[in-house]
């Protein structure tokens, strides 16, 4: 390994968690005060998020502005329990946006695994998918910069993974080949079998341990905590 990328949302930072609870806590603010009653409105939420996010299409154009697609879930859950939006939309947006944002936080394993990889002088790169404004948010808030030589933002550079582009873009800039790097991410498409395609080799964190069931991608290894990239030596 001369060199490793890492993913950002759910690999470094635990993006998922309090998902439900910040649409919970954003309805109690905004719905609950319009006669619609929370739990309802969550179930509708969850029931519109799954539809949202299935479409490739969809969740391409839409996660590069992650505020605009909240209020499109808002919207879409509310309508589907008859209730007319008018600007309920955007308030549920923003008080969810400020809740999840309250409760996001790095793995405990992520800064002491990336102080190690640094300590070993192993070049670093970031390379997520996403909104440009709430990915460099999040990279300001929890100090990840300088522990990177590149950062590849989908919604700066222009295209996403698994687009070979971005790998080839990330390695170009470390002066890496593609069979001498690693890339360590939490989906099995964007991460793990788009790096694969172009050489890399593709580390599946698994943190809950769900395995890989039906999955036909064969990730190089498989961890379920950053720490065990810390025991693996590097090619200088
Ligand atoms: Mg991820």
């Amino acid at each position: 390994m001369k060199a490793l990328l890492l993913d950002l949302d759910d690999t470094l930072l635990d993006y998922s968690g309090g998902v439900d609870e910040s649409w919970r806590d954003a309805g109690k603010v905004c719905c609950a005060p319009a006669g619609v009653d929370v739990e309802t409105f969550l179930q509708a939420v969850v029931e519109t998020r799954r539809w949202f996010w299935s479409d490739p299409a969809r969740h391409r154009e839409e996660r590069v502005n992650m505020p605009r697609a909240w209020q499109r879930i808002a919207a879409h859950a509310l309508s589907s329990l008859g209730v007319a939006h008018d600007g309920l939309d955007a308030a549920l947006s923003r008080e969810y946006a400020a809740r999840r944002r309250a409760v996001m936080r790095l793995f405990p394993d992520a800064r002491e695994t990336l102080d190690h990889l640094r300590r070993r002088g192993i070049p670093l790169g970031l390379v997520t998918n996403g909104d440009a404004s709430q990915q460099r948010d999040k990279i300001e808030r929890f100090g990840l910069a300088p522990y990177f030589e590149v950062m590849v933002i989908e919604g700066e550079f222009g295209a996403g993974k698994p687009d070979e582009a971005v790998y080839r873009h990330a390695l170009g800039r470390l002066g890496v080949a593609p069979r001498d790097a690693w890339m360590v991410g939490d989906h099995l498409e964007f991460d793990v079998d788009g790096s694969q395609r172009l050489g890399l080799r593709g580390v599946w964190i698994d943190r809950p341990g769900a395995g890989l069931a039906d999955s036909p991608v064969r990730p190089y290894r498989i961890i379920r905590s950053l720490r065990e990239l810390t025991t693996q030596p590097a090619t200088p």
